[in-house]
């Protein structure tokens, strides 16, 4: 096992961190500010983008075919982790891509990768419905075919980016006779078709609005109705009714990476900036040993966190898959979120627990606010209760439970 990067990864990293130092002004960081979950950009951060683009540093461990890079994993690791560290999200393709890639027809693929990349094309997740979330065997919303269409009628909810979408990747029932996860599809479905309606919905840290800086801050989800909705039966990915497996094949190339785990260790960078701050409050705290022990621990936990994922990319490298691995990764990043952002606010005391509204609030609330994103990400991209069934099931060969002869 090798845990150290390698000179030419050690480069690359002192470049992103250069870069960032030298670019990321404060005028381009108001200019992303004023966007939205990194697009709708004004001149001066479409410019600052321009330049990170120009260094391919976007879409890094992407085939060059499709407008990537060609580089590998662990460079594009790098890049995201510098750049995540700065707030930036940069590095792969987002939501949609890889299952283009794995699924697509080369048409497909050449029509939607490239934009992906790029930026101009961006896909909200039409998976969950007021009925399921956890276990999508549930869904209901429907897609006809009807000559060379489809026609879909139903409602998803908790459609994150929706709002800001060029497409929608949505999991629809395609035979209606099916149960379970046959008979599902996967249909690219182009945000500005006829009749689809998107109505914002506040999710738990978005009420009151969050601030800057908050875990999934600027992020609201949507309630997305489709009301008899015509696309071409060319937006569909795969075959029909396999839209479980197209969707499950396209979770690899960007399952793992330095994002996700971020989101849940920043927080404990965010409490060590603020001890390390100057001021009078500031420095009682950070004398405290209490305190000291605390901010310690947490940061053990991220290093825990980091080297989980490493682990992933690592079997990932060699071929491997990475289930149950990805799964542990996906139960102690987010719990850990929750155990640093309590920390938090037991170091900071009651006013850390004021949310954005409140003129008392500690960092306009951004600790507060934290603290409900990181309740709420043990539950999005799959809840820690089902990941643990996972880790039993597939990494320990439990059998399901009233399965197989199991009792209960
Ligand atoms: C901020 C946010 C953004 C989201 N973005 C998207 C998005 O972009 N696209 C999208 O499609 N969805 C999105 N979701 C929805 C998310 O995927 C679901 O909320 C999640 O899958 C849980 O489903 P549910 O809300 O229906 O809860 P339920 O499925 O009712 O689950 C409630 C609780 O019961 C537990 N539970 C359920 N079944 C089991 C089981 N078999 N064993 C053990 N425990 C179980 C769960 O772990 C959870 O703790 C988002 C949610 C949030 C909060």
């Amino acid at each position: 096992m090798e845990f150290a990067f390698d000179a030419r990864e050690d480069s690359l990293r002192r470049e992103v961190q250069a870069f960032i130092a030298e670019e990321l002004t404060a005028a381009i960081r108001e200019d992303i500010d004023a966007g939205e979950l990194g697009v709708q950009f004004g001149p001066i951060a479409t410019a600052f983008f321009d330049k990170v683009r120009a260094r391919g540093w976007t879409g890094v461990s992407w085939p060059v075919e499709y407008g990537g890079q060609g580089r590998t994993a662990m460079d594009q690791f790098i890049i995201e982790e510098e750049f995540g560290r700065a707030g930036l999200r940069i590095g792969g393709a987002g939501t949609g891509a890889p299952a283009i890639l794995a699924s697509g027809t080369e048409e497909q693929k050449r029509a939607f990768v490239p934009g992906c990349i790029r930026g101009d094309i961006i896909f909200a997740q039409g998976y969950s419905e007021p009925g399921c979330g956890t276990d999508l065997a549930g869904i209901q919303c429907r897609a006809t075919r009807v000559g060379d269409t489809y026609v879909i009628r139903g409602q998803k909810t908790f459609m994150t980016s929706a709002h800001v979408a060029t497409h929608i990747f949505l999991m629809v029932r395609t035979d209606p006779a099916s149960r379970r996860h046959a008979g599902l599809s996967i249909l690219l479905v182009p945000i500005d078709a006829a009749g689809i309606t998107i109505r914002p919905l506040w999710t738990i840290q978005n009420d009151p609005v969050a601030p800057r800086g908050t875990t999934y801050g600027e992020n609201r989800t949507n309630e997305v109705f489709f009301d008899d909705v015509v696309v071409p039966a060319s937006c569909l990915l795969g075959e029909e009714g396999d839209g479980w497996n197209v969707a499950q094949r396209g979770l690899s190339i960007d399952r793992v990476g330095a994002r996700r785990y971020l989101m849940s260790v920043l927080r404990d960078e965010d409490i060590v900036n603020w001890l390390k701050k100057d001021e009078a409050p500031n420095r009682a705290l950070r004398a405290d040993p209490v305190v000291r022990d605390k901010v310690a621990e947490l940061w053990i936990e991220g290093q825990v966190c980091r080297l989980l994922t490493m682990r992933s990319m690592t079997i990932a490298r060699r071929g491997g898959d990475f289930v149950h691995e990805a799964s542990a990764e996906k139960v102690f990043a987010p719990e850990h979120g929750v155990r640093a952002t309590e920390a938090i606010g037991q170091i900071l005391g009651p006013h850390a627990q004021l949310l954005s509204s409140s003129p008392e609030a500690v960092e306009e609330g951004v600790f507060a606010h934290n603290l409900l994103g990181a309740f709420q990400s043990t539950i999005n991209h799959g809840s820690v209760q089902v990941m643990r069934d996972q880790i039993a099931r597939k990494g320990l060969g439990l059998p399901r439970p009233g399965k197989r002869g199991e009792t209960v």
